[in-house]
């Protein structure tokens, strides 16, 4: 569904994705970790064309990501994306910032927009704060109404970057709750976050960076119990 061939990105001297090659299967929850600094932001971000790449090829579905205009709008429909800062646009309501989008890219009518985004904001459980201003939620809260919001475009994949990491830690159980949930639903997840509950309960596969490289792919288990390189056997023994 999502692959990434020979992808290279620099900034300026600084080689942040070097020769990145990753496939992520229909149904399958990719779960990727590294050291501070070493492209896992990037990578997601080329994923939605939030940045642009030096060479290599991506395409989600088979199809190139496109340069821009309504072919991009369409893409970043079809790739749910939700950061670790929860940016729900602040002078709309709840429900508002989920309906937005299909309205505006998809172009659902206002009245099916709003059952659906009811629908899935009682599948995060925000269903009773539909009607008030971001602000007025906990960071919980607002993080599940993000999800909703990048549920209601019908995504074909959705990344999450660092999505609990901003999170007071009473808050992040609910919100890694609906990723499980979203991902034992079969939606296609890539997901960086050092939540190595979340990558034992959830992924399907691991993939560890460092430097801008792909080191090590594995299977969860065997790559929290075996990994194979010193430089992720490091990384693991100091976040676990
Ligand atoms: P973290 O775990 O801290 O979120 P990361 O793995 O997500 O790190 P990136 O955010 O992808 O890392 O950044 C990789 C490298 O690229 C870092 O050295 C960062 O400083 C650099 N970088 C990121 N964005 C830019 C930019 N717009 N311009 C210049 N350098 C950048
Ligand atoms: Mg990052």
């Amino acid at each position: 569904l999502v692959e990434l061939r020979t992808v290279n990105k620099h900034f300026g001297a600084l080689h942040v994705l070097q020769n990145i090659e990753l496939t992520v299967h229909h149904g399958e929850v990719v779960v990727v970790i590294g050291p501070s600094g070493s492209g896992k932001s990037t990578l997601c971000r080329a994923i939605n064309r939030l940045e642009t790449i030096d060479d290599g090829e991506i395409t989600v579905d088979g199809i190139p990501l496109p340069e821009e205009g309504k072919a991009l709008a369409h893409l970043r429909a079809d790739v749910g994306m939700v950061f670790q800062s929860f940016n729900l646009f602040s002078h709309k309501t709840v429900l508002d910032n989920v309906t937005l989008g299909p309205r505006k890219v998809r172009g659902v009518p206002k009245a099916q927009a709003e059952s659906e985004a009811m629908a899935l904001l009682e599948r995060v459980g925000v269903e009773s704060q539909a009607h008030k201003m971001p602000a007025q939620l906990s960071g919980g809260q607002q993080q599940r109404v993000a999800i909703a919001r990048a549920l209601a475009m019908r995504p074909k994949v959705m990344l999450f970057d660092e999505p609990t990491s901003a999170l007071d830690p009473e808050m992040v159980n609910e919100v890694l709750d609906v990723m499980v949930a979203l991902a034992r639903e079969g939606m296609t997840m890539i997901v960086v976050t050092h939540e190595m509950g979340f990558a034992r309960k959830a992924a399907d596969r691991v993939v560890f960076m460092a430097d801008g490289q792909i080191v090590e792919e594995a299977e969860p288990d065997e790559f929290f119990t075996n990994a194979r390189t010193e430089r992720a056997r490091d990384f693991l023994s100091k976040i676990l």
